[in-house]
């Protein structure tokens, strides 16, 4: 055959012809799912993205550039596929990427310790047409298995330059790039060869390919040796192309036809079967040469005896649950008692600032729109960052393909597909992601299904503000409550998803496959930079969108200002008070602290009843406030529920982010407490909504359910409308869970008075 006509080696010459002083080579990192390409990627741009042991994370694709030699090296990190045949979406993210983009090089990343499945992709590459370097990774574990693998062998076996790598460690860097270099500047053809489909099926091949190429233009296009191949396959998409671009498309779709016939006549099975087969029957002859098992350390398999239990069809459920009341517990013990300390010195810094200031708005914005704002979602830090330290231990291990696995008969009760597990799980996070991850599923019923009950799950925002109304309401059992709303989140989302599926959705669902990758021990880098990765987001969350949330709430419930002489006229008593007050203020915090005998109880009461009365002053401002009028609109909606109009505020406010729900009761119970002038102390959050008569356990846990339900943050609206295309899924979307939740809050609410609960 022609080699000019291989798509790779017109690359080539294109890459020669750029800007020699600053030449830029695109390489596409793929493999199958779980190989190590983001760890490869992660390992070859510096940079941290997020590396899952379950599919469905890297569903876009990502870019990374480096300098190296004088070259720019751009990568891009595809998500991965088991072969090349356009079945499901991340197939043809990777194949389109590949077909029209036209990188310079693909690294193929193969699983080691599962070589033969992983050549499978590689050799589909090669044919293809596309310079090709494989990158041999996990080879740490080939060797712990006592596996040798004899690289140069299989590379001269197969045409294609292989390099030992381990993703997690850097191992192979240097040798990877040095190889890339290599083929793409043309000193290793890995183009050249192609594997040997046996005398019958090589002579149908080259029927094809000879009319194939009749067509000049078209040849130049498209890789005749590769197309042939599809058309034995009767893959559609090679169908169309020729359809659509060959001058003699019906001669050669007859053609075709004959010569899957003659095969399918000669081997009494499918065309496609027989090409499979001869695939893998030419790798494993070229494993067999360079791939030897060390007989002597044969070990016991870890990986089957602990699947034997975990993956249970009945225990196997009930450990998943067990494992994650673990984690919330855990989290909730070793989180809880750093979280206060942050929140005492917020509380600290706030009453450094009232002693050091005059008053007046600049002070109370600094004390309670920025810190109580930004400071109430910093404090759940902790929290936030061992939650997410536990999701990454279940992920990096292994364990948590498994609980998709053991979850999946679970799922189809509820008629959602096991698959779904995936998506609802990554919510559990954060719900973008999440959403994002529902591609993988192909049905396109089981993703709008699935999609529209992911915001129901506990994501990383919500957290805080379930932490914080636990840890106010149930100090004994908070970790237990949180778990429970967890559990109650999952019963829930699955509850709804079979509800619609029944309204809207009837109809089949498609098979389950699912990828058990073996159990690792999670590399501390990898943890790391997981954990990393997502507190940071927390993090930076809070110094822009909530401090900017922060301000606005602040500004809504601070303005407009009423003059205390005229609003509160009726009651001259406490106008008086608190134009006096500011003279008290000066005598305190001009001395210093007064100690318990000086304070005769006369002074005592006359500090309290001013506290008091400046609380009822600074609660009328609020009231009167833009939010204040907000709140009080809302208040007779929310009433059923037990929520009075601060709690409706900080909901109205939640629409931003929920961590916004934080930041808006920070702020609400702040300036409604307005002893700063009085000079007493201010009070954490969490004492101050312990304090306050109007709550109790039974409206904070309804209001802990109306949170976790309640219309999803504006991120997951619009990636629901990126995701679905229309506008009628976020709105749905919106409408149904403020009424669930409203229903949900409402029968806590009743049927907890009715029973006396609170
Ligand atoms: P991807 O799905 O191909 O992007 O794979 P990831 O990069 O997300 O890696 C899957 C899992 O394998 C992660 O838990 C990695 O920490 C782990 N991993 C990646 N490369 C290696 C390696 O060379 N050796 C070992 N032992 N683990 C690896
Ligand atoms: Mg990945």
């Amino acid at each position: 055959m022609n080699m000019n006509n291989i798509p790779g080696q017109h690359r080539r010459n294109r890459f020669h012809g750029r800007d020699q002083n600053h030449p830029k080579i695109r390489i596409a990192l793929a493999g199958n799912p779980n190989a190590g390409k983001t760890s490869l990627f992660n390992m070859l741009t510096g940079q941290s993205q997020h590396v899952g042991n379950y599919p469905g994370v890297t569903v876009e694709k990502k870019v990374g550039s480096i300098q190296y030699q004088g070259f720019e090296l751009e990568f891009t990190d595809l998500p991965g596929t088991y072969s090349l045949s356009a079945y499901s979406i991340e197939e043809v993210v990777a194949r389109d990427f590949v077909l029209k983009e036209k990188p310079d090089i693909i690294i193929d990343v193969l699983d080691s310790t599962n070589l033969e499945r992983n050549l499978y992709l590689c050799l589909q590459f090669q044919e293809l047409g596309v310079p090709i370097l494989g990158a041999l990774n996990m080879s740490d574990e080939v060797e712990n298995q006592g596996i040798k693998i004899d690289e140069k062998l299989l590379g001269k076996t197969l045409g294609i330059p292989f390099i030992k790598t381990v993703g997690t460690r850097g191992t192979g860097q240097e040798s990877l790039l040095q190889a890339i270099l290599e083929v793409v500047q043309g000193e290793i053809n890995t183009t050249a060869r192609h594997l040997n489909y046996g005398p019958e099926l090589e002579k149908q091949h080259n029927i094809i390919i000879r009319e194939l190429e009749k067509d000049v233009a078209f040849a130049w296009k498209y890789n005749s040796h590769w197309l042939a191949i599809k058309l034995l396959e009767n893959d559609s998409d090679g169908i169309q192309k020729v359809k659509t671009e060959h001058k003699n498309a019906d001669a050669i779709l007859n053609t075709a036809t004959e010569c899957r016939y003659w095969i399918q006549k000669t081997f009494a099975e499918e065309p496609e079967t027989v090409v499979a087969e001869q695939r893998y029957a030419y790798i494993h002859g070229a494993c067999r040469e360079a791939v030897h098992q060390d007989k002597a350390s044969e070990r016991i398999d870890y990986t089957e005896m602990i699947d034997k239990i975990v993956l249970h069809r009945f225990l196997g459920v009930g450990i998943f649950f067990i494992v994650m009341f673990l984690i919330y517990q855990l989290t909730f013990v070793l989180g809880n008692p750093i979280s206060d300390i942050i929140d005492g010195s917020f509380a600290w810094l706030q009453n450094f600032i009232i002693s050091r200031t005059p008053s007046g708005i600049l002070r109370d914005f600094l004390v309670d729109g920025i810190i109580g704002g930004v400071g109430g979602v910093l404090v759940f830090f902790p929290i936030v960052l061992l939650l997410f330290l536990g999701l990454s231990l279940l992920e990096d291990t292994g364990y948590m393909a498994r609980a998709a696995f053991v979850m999946d008969k679970f799922m189809h009760i509820f008629g959602l597909h096991g698959r779904s597990f995936i998506p609802l799980m990554v919510s559990t996070g954060c719900a973008v992601p999440g959403i994002m991850s529902a591609r993988t599923l192909v049905n396109p019923k089981d993703r709008i299904l699935t999609i529209l009950v992911a915001p129901l799950m506990m994501c990383s925002a919500k957290v805080p503000v379930i932490a914080m109304l636990a840890a106010s309401f149930f100090p004994e059992n908070a970790g237990k409550v949180f778990w429970g709303i967890w559990l109650f989140s999952w019963m829930l989302a699955l509850l709804i998803a079979s509800l619609f599926r029944n309204i809207f959705f009837k109809g089949e669902r498609s098979p389950f496959v699912m990828e058990l990758p073996p159990y690792r021990m999670p590399t501390l880098r990898g943890i790391f930079t997981h954990v990393w990765e997502k507190s940071w987001s927390y993090v930076r969350k809070a110094g822009t969108f909530i401090l900017a949330a922060s301000v606005i709430i602040w500004f809504l419930l601070y303005f407009p200002r009423i003059n205390p002489g005229q609003t509160v006229a009726e009651n001259d008593h406490s106008a008086k008070i608190t134009t006096e007050a500011s003279g008290w203020n000066s005598i305190v915090r001009g001395t210093p602290p007064v100690t318990e005998n000086d304070t005769t109880s006369s002074q005592a009461a006359v500090i309290e009843q001013m506290q008091t009365e400046g609380n009822q002053l600074a609660q009328q401002q609020m009231v009167n406030s833009f939010g204040g009028r907000i709140g009080r609109f809302m208040e007779p909606i929310f009433r059923p529920c037990g929520f009075d109009w601060r709690l409706d505020v900080s909901l109205f406010a939640g629409f931003a982010a929920k961590e916004v729900i934080i930041s808006s009761m920070g702020i609400v119970y702040g300036i409604g407490e307005a002893d700063v002038d009085i000079g007493s102390a201010k009070n954490p959050l969490k004492t101050r909504l312990k304090n306050d008569p109007k709550y109790n356990r039974l409206n904070m846990l309804a209001f802990m359910l109306f949170v976790l339900i309640y219309l999803p943050c504006m991120a997951t609206m619009a990636t629901v409308k990126k995701e679905l295309g229309k506008w009628r899924y976020p709105i749905f979307l919106a409408v149904y869970t403020v009424v669930l939740a409203w229903l949900v809050a409402t029968g806590v609410y009743q049927i907890g008075t009715l029973l006396g609960v609170g």
